[in-house]
């Protein structure tokens, strides 16, 4: 059907139509949650197509997850029609692959440390680059206790963000850790190049390095995009920022190319990456970085009940700092949210499930499981949900915390690829050069190693002249034959990529060849079974991806699209190739992004009308952007929301309260919170207050359906019915709070309260204390946190980890 152009405004207010309809420059909208800025940014594009016949291989819109970018592009489609494929809808990340790609021989010619980048270059991920670094850091002789290569990982990365190359790095570099980093940097690119690959920030960076370097390539795209659009842009970064003002331009090119349009829209309050380097400035400066820019404010949130909006509210106003927001609806005071005390962590789960199951169950509430979210604050939470949902059979699926690319077997299937694809990919050849065992010891792979060092030559060129003549390398005959087998067998397959065979077959052919097929189907371990499973739904993934290039729907919309491209002078559709499996690949197991459950790169089928579909798990940061009828926010308790990495840092604690608020505001009718009493973590049980996002939501606004009890006698099970005491989710009767605190017994099942608990007095203890704890051993207090039942310690045990324990009660531990 052909869609009326009035019908793209129709259902806007004024505020909407006038960010839809802005014309030229730049465009800010800066507005709450639910107040449209998405829909604002969707029906833009579809109105430019339509409206003012832009083309639609002009316009580059940024989400920030590939989800949100397949879901904008399917609703341009629905409005203006299949031609608007043609669009760049990507993740930032994914944008800069496909530019870095295309210009790949450029970036070798006039970019330092690019010179061995070709376009079939490797993308690593988080855990590849911690590899690379780990190994670098061992070849400089960095102690890795002292300086743990994910630290340093960590730092290289914030120095990527904000553009800083090593250089800049080493007169930066302020601490020890600081110029250790510092000393990493350098020869971690140098391994990068010569990898031929790039890890996440450097997409990033690189991208902007050749935009600045090559005014050609800056210019192709200047006049090629002219609407960039962004959304979530209070969450992107330095070099992101940067990024966008390179693509999209500030003044007239010598050649008279104009600056883009380029429309943004945000919410500082929803600003919750800052521990990766986005910084709310980028909002804040936006006018003055871009004087003649037009703001526009949205003030009408069409999402939430005025229950849900007040009490989201009322929490976001107690950070500091902040532009106050007038967000109001008119769709009513709604439902109380409903809040539950749970004895533990399966308690609260059993309510979450019972409850669900009841909305559910209710024909007249009309909920289907599909319109439900469990949010969480950390991915390890999701296990006790998924236990009980099994047992009651509750469809679900979990976001973002199966990761399935993370897999052991998965990787290194993938690494086999990679190494097909990019046989320089040093970090994925090393992975797999002894995977399945094959006779190539770690002796073996070292010597290789630091021939390649001596010669200056790589791993990879390294281990065939090893192949050849093992003696060169000093390696033993057996060493040398084992790798001469395998070399053989690399290039063997590596017939089928050159062949360009389907990633499904190749990838098969690497299952059956290598013997890794064979060793998990021989092996008695239920988790090999297990494994072979995952492998087969990896070649599924090769196979659909096979099918049917990626984004387009139908035959016939990638051939309109290709018609399209090909009319407006731009890229061919993507091929099926293994170099572009292992790109979707690698992008779809970004950390910021959203793979299904069940790990396949499909979009999501759940929302279809003739199924109930699925209960989805996630924490709170996969939720951004999202909206679900009802929401539960669990273990609202001080130490895991807010995490209690943040105790005593106020910016780290107002971004935890920006994430509260995100979490709140994600609900349209219901929204549950919850907190368990007793929560077992790394094996003990945890007494956890109520989180003090809890205390912040209005009392008036939440019902208890159950609270914390105010008497110490009950045995075998806390009452049900409510006892009130002060706000439910307060913090304002210590003895109740003492017998929390007294335990020492772990409790799974529901009503598992038991009362061999002993009051005792807290133990008291400062930073850099000795302890002996019956468990853990010996340790050192690394901080300290809270008073009374309040207090914690984190303690370092060494190699039993770094525990947080209440002090209060029976704890097993004496100081020494
Ligand atoms: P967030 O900050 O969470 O990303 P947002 O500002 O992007 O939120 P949207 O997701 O675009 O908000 O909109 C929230 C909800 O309100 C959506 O369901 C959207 O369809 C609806 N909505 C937005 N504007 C209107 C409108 N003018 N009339 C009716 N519904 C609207
Ligand atoms: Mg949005």
């Amino acid at each position: 059907t052909q869609p009326k152009n009035r019908e793209l405004l129709a259902d806007l207010n004024q505020a909407q139509r006038d960010a839809v309809t802005h014309v030229g420059g730049q465009l800010l909208v800066v507005a709450g949650a639910g107040s449209g800025k998405t829909r604002v940014l969707t029906r833009r594009i579809a109105y430019l197509l339509a409206e003012r016949k832009v083309h639609p291989g002009q316009v580059m819109a940024i989400t920030f997850t590939n989800k949100a970018a397949a879901e904008m592009r399917e609703r341009v489609v629905e409005l203006v029609g299949r031609r608007a494929n043609a669009m760049w809808v990507s993740t930032f990340h994914a944008m800069c692959v496909r530019i870095l790609r295309r210009e790949a021989k450029v970036l070798a010619d006039v970019l330092a440390g690019s010179s061995g980048v070709t376009s079939n270059f490797s993308i690593y991920d988080a855990d590849d680059s911690r590899r690379l670094i780990n190994l670098v850091a061992r070849d400089l002789d960095i102690d890795p206790k002292r300086y743990p290569p994910r630290g340093l990982a960590a730092q290289i990365s914030n120095w990527k963000n904000e553009l800083m190359t090593p250089l800049d790095a080493k007169a930066a570099a302020a601490s020890d850790a600081e110029r250790k980093a510092a000393d990493v940097y350098p020869e971690y690119q140098r391994r990068l190049e010569q990898a031929n690959a790039f890890d996440f920030d450097d997409l990033i960076m690189r991208t902007v390095e050749l935009l600045r370097a090559s005014p050609d390539v800056s210019e192709y795209y200047r006049r090629r995009f002219r609407h960039v659009l962004v959304d979530e842009y209070q969450d992107t970064n330095h070099a992101q920022y940067v990024l966008v003002r390179e693509l999209s331009g500030t003044e007239r090119t010598e050649s008279g190319t104009e600056p883009a349009e380029l429309c943004v829209v945000g919410d500082a309050d929803q600003s919750i990456y800052a521990f990766r380097g986005a910084t709310i400035r980028n909002i804040e400066e936006f006018e003055r970085d871009y004087p003649r820019a037009h703001t526009i404010l949205l003030e009408q949130n069409y999402r939430s009940t005025q229950t849900i909006l007040s009490a989201a509210n009322a929490v976001i106003a107690r950070n500091s700092g902040r532009r106050d927001k007038r967000l109001w609806t008119d769709s009513g005071e709604g439902e109380a949210i409903v809040g539950y005390v749970a004895d533990n962590e399966h308690d609260e789960a059993a309510f979450v499930a019972g409850e669900i199951d009841a909305l559910v169950d209710d024909a007249a509430a009309g909920f289907k499981y599909s319109d439900v979210a469990v949010f969480y604050r950390t991915n390890n939470q999701s296990r006790v949900f998924e236990e009980i949902f099994i047992r009651l059979g509750l469809p679900y699926r979990v976001v973002g915390g199966v990761r399935f690319y993370e897999r052991r077997e998965v990787r290194d299937a993938l690494a086999y690829l990679r190494v097909l694809a990019n046989p320089q990919d040093t970090v994925s050849l090393r992975r797999i050069l002894n995977v399945p065992k094959r006779g190539i010891g770690d002796r073996a792979e070292a010597a290789v190693a630091s021939y390649a060092e001596r010669e200056r030559i790589s791993f990879s060129d390294a281990l065939r002249v090893a192949a050849t003549s093992g003696s060169e390398v000093g390696l033993a005959a057996r060493s040398a034959n084992a790798i001469a087998r395998f070399v053989e067998l690399m290039n063997e397959l590596g017939k089928l990529v050159e062949a360009d065979e389907p990633p499904a077959d190749i990838l098969e052919a690497v299952l059956e060849r290598t013997g890794y097929r064979a060793q998990l189907d021989e092996s008695d371990d239920p988790q090999d079974a297990t494994r072979l499973e995952n492998l087969t739904e990896l070649v599924t993934v090769a196979r659909e991806f096979g099918e049917m290039p990626e984004a387009f729907q139908t035959e016939a919309d990638a051939v309109a699209a290709a018609e399209d491209a090909e009319a407006a002078g731009v890229d061919e559709p993507e091929q099926a190739t293994l170099a572009a499996f292992l790109e979707r690949v690698a992008l779809v197991a970004d950390t910021d992004s959203i793979p299904d459950a069940d790990g396949d790169a499909e979009d999501d089928a759940d929302d279809s009308d003739d199924d109930a579909g699925v209960v989805t798990l996630m924490t709170v940061h996969t939720a951004k952007g999202l909206e679900y009828p009802v929401v539960f926010g669990t273990g609202w308790e001080e130490g895991v929301f807010p995490h209690q990495r943040t105790f005593g840092k106020d910016d780290e604690l107002a971004e935890e309260r920006r994430l509260a608020y995100v979490a709140i505001t994600r609900a349209r009718r219901r929204f549950y919170v919850s907190r368990a009493l007793v929560r077992s973590a790394w094996g003990q049980p945890m007494y956890n207050p109520a989180s003090r996002f809890l205390d912040e939501i209005p009392a008036e606004l939440v019902e208890w359906r159950r609270e914390e009890p105010t008497n110490g006698a009950t045995s075998g099970g806390l009452p049900r019915a409510a006892t009130t005491w002060g706000r439910g989710g307060g913090f304002g009767n210590d003895s109740a709070q003492a017998r929390l605190a007294a335990g020492g017994m772990r409790s799974t099942s529901f009503s598992g309260w038991k009362d061999d608990w002993k009051k005792t007095a807290a133990l008291e203890l400062a930073v850099g204390d000795r302890v002996n704890h019956d468990k853990y051993g010996l340790g050192t207090v690394v901080s300290t946190d809270g008073s009374g039942p309040r207090a914690t310690a984190t303690i370092d045990f060494g190699t039993s980890g770094t525990v947080k324990l209440m002090l209060m009660g029976s704890v097993p531990m004496v100081k020494l």
